[in-house]
């Protein structure tokens, strides 16, 4: 069942994906090599509680932590440990948290110092297959049209993309209806509605789409060992068209990266 929100509830909820997006912000300005996940982790548990909100994955279906790390062939769900980031690394790092009743819910990958122009190329895909697809978020549309955007724009770079893990429908729930796969048909599955709420989320693999769960029952690894990037946002259908409640903004600010990205696709967004 597809819960639809009112006005408030999208503004509640921008408050929720905002904070997640301060806490991404955050924890950009510590991402250095040396720094472990764990103490990243510790970071982003103070800074959402600091913000009157509680950490949305601590506790759901009982997994451990504030933060999902998922570093290099790590696809998502990674538990932090101790184990220091390197020189070259990238971590994928996906955060929750819930205010007001309502779930925030974005994911982005960064780079750890210097890292080869083939993982930047793959983060530099993924992140735009994500607006590609948020496009697709609009009044009459369907869930395929976004699966099929983001599958067609990542595989003619050559990437996988991954099946068994999808976006979803977000509110007061961390995973509500429906699925948002990152794989589709045109035309296929349910209709997009004025005030849905979903979570887009691309992961995208630098070689085969295939993967494997590790014995942690939560850690899922590319098949290959390749680099797998994830980027996500949260978005609202409003006035038939997609608005973004989760912002990179603070991620910029904090890597001193000038990036009009979320400005350009606000400027599409109105003639979509
Ligand atoms: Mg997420
Ligand atoms: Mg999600």
């Amino acid at each position: 069942m597809i819960v639809i929100k009112t006005r408030e509830e999208i503004e509640l909820m921008r408050e929720s994906a905002l904070i997640v997006s301060k806490t991404l912000g955050e924890l950009a300005k510590h991402i250095t090599p040396g720094v472990t996940t764990l103490e990243l982790d510790k970071i982003a548990e103070e800074y959402i509680r600091d913000h009157g909100a509680v950490p949305g994955f601590l506790g759901l279906y009982d997994f451990p932590n504030t933060l999902c790390m998922s570093p290099n062939s790590q696809v998502v769900h990674g538990i932090p440990n101790n184990e220091p980031l390197v020189e070259g690394d990238i971590i994928s790092i996906d955060c929750g948290a819930l205010k007001h009743g309502f779930y925030g819910d974005h994911a982005y990958t960064f780079p750890v110092g210097e890292i080869a122009p083939e993982t930047e190329k793959l983060l530099k895909v993924t992140k735009a297959s994500l607006y590609t697809g948020i496009r697709e978020f609009k009044a009459n549309n369907r869930v395929g049209d976004v699966g099929y955007a983001i599958q067609k724009y990542c595989e003619n770079h050559g990437y996988g993309v991954v099946r068994e893990l999808v976006g979803h429908g977000l509110g007061s729930k961390m995973h509500e209806d429906p699925e948002m796969p990152n794989y589709g048909r045109r035309g296929r599955g349910k209709k997009f509605v004025e005030g849905m709420v979903v979570a887009i989320e691309p992961m995208i693999n630098m070689g085969t789409h295939r993967i494997k769960q590790h014995k942690d029952g939560w850690t899922i690894t590319t098949l290959d060992n390749k680099p797998s990037a994830h980027f996500e946002h949260d978005v609202a259908l409003v006035d038939g068209k997609p608005e973004l409640l989760s912002t990179f903004a603070y991620i910029y600010e904090a890597l001193g990266i000038e990036s009009d990205e979320e400005d350009e696709f606000r400027q599409e967004a109105l003639i979509l």
